[in-house]
């Protein structure tokens, strides 16, 4: 059944029928393609180098690991005698006094986890603070671990929540002036979560097109396409093309507990600075899991590295191998920033597949 499903999606006949439609249809323009998992697949499946010149892929924000600022990383560096629970990619992204792999080797408790319940299990013989990373697709499970904590009463159980929300980042970006994006290839993971509604904004404010695609060559060669027609058609619509995950209404019971245990903040974003209402952090009746209040922890507001050209990145504002350090300095054995750590940058995408 899987293989029946991917050899669709990526048949070879399927794609070169869609090239021609997208040779037939192509004028200049910028897309932005939102999530990390999109500039990967268009890495590693050669998109770019298929695609007519006047189609300008630019990546966006879309990489969890990538925004998450600097005072985060050293936040949870700044805990003492806890046990700090995250995903692996967060391992080495660097804050300003190290990355979290750095500690533990000098002898902090840093444990990789594959699920928050993993986390909620070690707390159940010590304190543990779970790193809350990552958009609307993550923060649901986290939502319903603290709802289960708080079941089981564990009280050695807290999550230092730095999630945020895509729609009101890609608001940000729109307004921005230093952006030109023409169309969205929207993020089909968030999507399963929040569905389509809330990008109407695109569409109705700023006359632009937005597709939610998934990560096969033929999803993604779709949402160009159709963005192509949209544009010659003079027409901007958001469309779900990845219709056998996403409906317009999104995961509603995800939703439930997303608002039941979160309510929005500004948040900060490495290299896109304060977006307002586009984090999350734990409402009052949780606050006993709420590490910020039971650490009593104030994240400062530190400087990005100057040499790091990350938030040009994350705003489409230039490609990763026009940043002087890419793949001279920086690499993934030496990542600067972090587009260059995450499986999801930018930056690593590029050193990886587009070198
Ligand atoms: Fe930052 Fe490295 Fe990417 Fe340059 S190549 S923008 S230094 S992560």
């Amino acid at each position: 059944m899987r293989s029946i499903i991917f050899d669709r999606f990526r048949d070879p006949d399927l794609v070169r029928k869609i090239c021609d439609e997208i040779k037939k249809n192509a004028s200049n323009i910028n897309l932005m393609e939102v999530c990390g998992t999109h500039t990967m697949a268009i890495g590693r499946y050669g998109l770019r180098q298929i695609l007519p010149d006047e189609i300008n892929l630019i990546s966006g924000p879309g990489c969890p690991v990538c925004v998450t600022p600097t005072s985060v990383i050293d936040s949870l560096l700044d805990l003492k005698e806890v046990t700090i629970a995250t995903f692996g990619d967060l391992l080495r992204v660097p804050g300003s006094k190290g990355t979290l792999e750095m500690a533990r080797g000098r002898g902090v408790d840093v444990q990789v986890v594959y699920s928050p319940l993993d986390a909620l299990k070690l707390a159940e013989k010590r304190e543990v603070v779970f790193a809350g990373i990552g958009f609307e697709t993550t923060s649901p499970a986290v939502g319903s671990t603290i709802i289960e904590a708080a079941r089981r009463e564990v009280k050695g159980f807290s999550v230092l929540s730095a999630f945020k929300l895509i729609p009101p980042a890609l608001d940000a970006l729109l307004a921005s002036e230093d952006t030109r994006i023409e169309g969205f290839i929207l993020p089909g993971h968030v999507s399963t979560i929040i569905g389509s509604r809330p990008y109407d904004f695109i569409a109705t404010r700023y006359g632009i097109g937005g597709i939610i695609a998934g990560f096969e060559p033929v999803d993604i060669l779709e949402a160009v396409n159709e963005l192509l027609i949209q544009k010659r058609e003079k027409r901007s619509e958001i469309k779900i093309g990845y219709r056998r995950c996403v409906c317009s209404e999104g995961n509603v019971r995800a939703k439930e507990i997303l608002n039941q245990v979160f309510e929005p903040t500004d948040s900060l974003w490495r290299g896109l600075g304060w977006i307002k209402n586009s984090g999350l952090r734990i409402r009052e009746d949780f606050e006993p899991f709420d590490a910020t209040k039971k650490y009593d922890i104030h994240p400062p507001e530190i400087e990005d590295d100057p040499r790091c050209q990350c938030g040009g990145v994350l705003k489409g504002i230039i490609r990763p191998n026009q940043c002087p350090l890419f793949a001279r300095i920086c690499n993934p054995k030496n990542p600067i920033g972090p587009c260059m750590v995450s499986s999801e940058g930018s930056c690593a995408a590029y050193y990886y597949y587009e070198r």
